[in-house]
């Protein structure tokens, strides 16, 4: 191919150029530029440092570092500088500085490209043929390097099916008295649930219903929401309510949630299973409808969040009880200060105890509000009302607060409580809270904030 106008005694030199990305006029042609180049060009230790990761240790040709897609304590993640291959060897995600981006800022290959693009000097031809180009190009190089993708949406019949099921789990519902019974015994009615695409799972018909759809069996069984157990197909939810679970990009169902709606059914909850493609700690319930009004409030529970929503408050529940970096990613996506508004029994008490560090170390600002005993935020909001919530809301604990109070009370002294507390702080990329953090422990411990900001710079 060659540039019109290509003289044939120059061709030799207008080809080359070609090849090596640069137009006639000497500018660099964009539509040259692929991914592997822009990973190449990656300044990986900068990349990590930006994302949190911390305990870097540059060995050459290889980088490890504390692990931001699970709670790491040793340096399990390892990334070549060459071309930004990553695998972690604890929570075994891997893939390269693209998905890196994709999962911690929870954005599609397009924003991730153009955030990697701008970081290495690179201008994009961010036309919708380009993009897709590249994104084939890009996938097929992961395909064949055999990477644990999770933000991938590679699997586009999986996409389907799961998006499929969601709106016949849907339909059910509103075929299904004893569903809706148990709905109205928990305060609900079908218009309150109708934004989060509540379901139901009947006994029978699903199997039917997704083959008549032409999913094979292999997809069905893939697709996790069935077993065979040597009977054909049997839906692993059934006889339950669902509750879908939105990716953060895009409205797509991504798992599933399914309560019991009876008594005899153990577990109460059975969530999806995880797999490559759906990773409970990448997620949260009911994120794709919150918003970035402060502060946002963490509940528990799934009907905890819906019930939130309704009474005008924004809510995220958190699926499994301990957070993880890319949850709090998430989170500050929206907001910097996050309430965390557990039940009132001894397991939320402890759970938030355990939440508050890992939201420190990632640039949030933690508030707590303890609920009565026997109370959890449903609850409370129906029988005490809006204006009581709020008032605990408006008066919630700090987070930091809280642990100090915490590790005090188990025999911790000024000295040792504030190097715990710094080593959190300092884990933290975002100024605005290391200073509101910083701020907290000057009023709580003994010492000066000059002698704690100079302290922390040690760390
Ligand atoms: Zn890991």
């Amino acid at each position: 191919m060659h540039n019109r106008g290509c003289k044939r005694n120059k061709r030799r030199k207008c080809c080359y150029r070609i090849r090596k990305g640069f137009r006639r006029d000497g500018f660099m042609s964009v539509r040259h530029i692929n991914t592997t180049e822009i990973k190449e060009k990656v300044d990986v230790v900068s990349l990590l440092k930006e994302y949190g990761f911390s305990q870097i240790e540059d060995n050459g040709e290889w980088i490890n570092a504390i692990c931001q897609f699970h709670d790491d304590t040793n340096p399990s993640f390892t990334i070549r500088k060459s071309d930004t291959k990553y695998h972690c060897w604890s929570c075994k995600v891997s893939g390269d500085a693209l998905t890196l981006v994709m999962e911690l800022d929870g954005v599609d290959f397009k924003s991730a490209l153009s955030k990697l693009a701008i970081m290495t000097g690179y201008s994009l031809d961010s036309t919708e043929q380009n993009l897709l180009y590249l994104r084939k190009r890009w996938m097929n190089e992961l395909k064949e390097s055999r990477t644990n993708v999770v933000t991938l949406i590679d699997d586009e019949r999986l996409l389907l099916l799961n998006n499929v099921a969601a709106n016949y789990f849907r339909t059910e519902l509103e075929k299904d008295l004893d569903a809706q019974a148990y709905l109205i015994h928990r305060g609900f009615v079908i218009p309150d649930v109708e934004d989060f695409h509540l379901g139901f799972c009947p006994y029978k018909g699903f199997a039917e219903y997704m083959q008549f759809m032409k999913f094979t069996y292999d997809e069905l069984i893939n697709s996790r929401l069935f077993g065979d157990y040597g009977y054909g197909l049997v839906p692993k939810f059934e006889g339950r309510l669902i509750f879908p679970i939105f990716g953060s990009v895009g409205k797509h169902v991504r798992g599933f949630s399914a309560r019991a709606i009876s008594e005899e059914q153990v577990p109460k909850y059975i969530n999806s299973t995880n797999s490559e493609f759906y990773k409970k700690g990448h997620f949260l319930y009911g994120f794709e409808q919150a918003t970035s009004k402060e502060p946002l409030i963490l509940v528990e529970g799934n009907f905890d969040c819906i019930r939130m929503r309704i009474k005008g408050f924004n809510a995220v529940a958190q699926l499994g009880s301990a957070l993880t970096p890319v949850q709090c990613k998430l989170l500050g996506q929206k907001c910097r200060t996050i309430v965390l508004l557990y039940d009132g029994d001894d397991a939320g008490k402890l759970m938030a105890f355990k939440n508050i560090p890992i939201m420190i170390e990632n640039s949030l600002i933690p508030k707590v509000v303890f609920l009565p005993r026997e109370e959890d935020p449903d609850t409370f909001v129906r029988y005490k009302g809006v204006k009581e919530l709020t008032k605990l809301i408006d008066n919630s604990e700090d987070g930091l607060s809280y642990l100090v109070y915490c590790e005090g009370g188990c025999g911790g002294d000024d000295v040792s409580i504030l190097s715990l507390c710094l080593k959190m702080i300092s884990k933290a990329k975002d100024s605005v809270s290391k200073e509101y953090h910083t701020g907290v422990l000057s009023r709580l411990l003994p010492f000066s904030p000059e002698i704690i900001k100079a302290e922390l710079k040690k760390v």
